[in-house]
């Protein structure tokens, strides 16, 4: 739970550690709705990826799932600057397969944290991993990292990618391939 008090009294002396005025108009508020945004973008810390995905529905054929193109916001550990972009998964039920929604809900879950996007992504497949108990998944993360576009390298645009594997797909090049293909589409 975030301490909204810590959060207030954090933000008065930041803004005066950069040789703000606290008192002038603009920012007398910004404390209060600063600790109010951290409560948003940090509720992932006290949500569980199980709650999401215990409900699942049974399934004959375990064909490849494969959601692309989940949007997220997250926010990097080392600057607690944003980092966005899209999460693309896919699996190989094994008999039981998540309503759509609950991936994106899982992918928020570990996205609205401080994070590290390779972290981010290990997470979201060991929690399928866990849950759904799949033949195989596959987690990609295209992201664009503010503490790169807007501070150090100053690289707009530029993004950065990450996966990671589990199962069948850690095993079989051509199942990975068959993802990237589907996702390119
Ligand atoms: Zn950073």
């Amino acid at each position: 739970m975030v301490d909204k008090e810590k959060v207030e009294q954090a933000v008065r002396l930041l803004l005066e550690g950069i040789g703000e005025d606290i008192e002038r108009e603009g920012l007398t508020q910004t404390p209060e709705r600063i600790a109010k945004m951290y409560c948003e973008i940090c509720q992932g810390m006290d949500a569980d990826a199980g709650e999401h995905l215990k409900k699942t529905f049974t399934v004959e054929t375990n064909g490849m799932v494969v959601e692309k193109d989940i949007f997220f916001y997250s926010l990097c550990e080392h600057h607690m600057l944003p980092f966005f972009g899209k999460v693309h998964i896919a699996y190989i039920p094994n008999g039981k397969v998540a309503g759509l929604s609950k991936l994106a809900r899982t992918v928020e879950v570990y996205a609205r944290r401080l994070q590290l996007q390779e972290r981010m992504t290990a997470q979201i497949a060991d929690a399928l991993a866990e849950h759904l108990n799949p033949s195989g998944v596959m987690v990609m993360v295209e992201a664009e990292h503010m503490c790169m576009t807007m501070r150090g390298i100053k690289k707009p645009g530029s993004r950065t990618s990450s996966i990671a594997v589990r199962g069948a797909f850690a095993e079989n090049m051509g199942l990975q391939e068959q993802v990237f293909q589907m996702i390119r589409e």
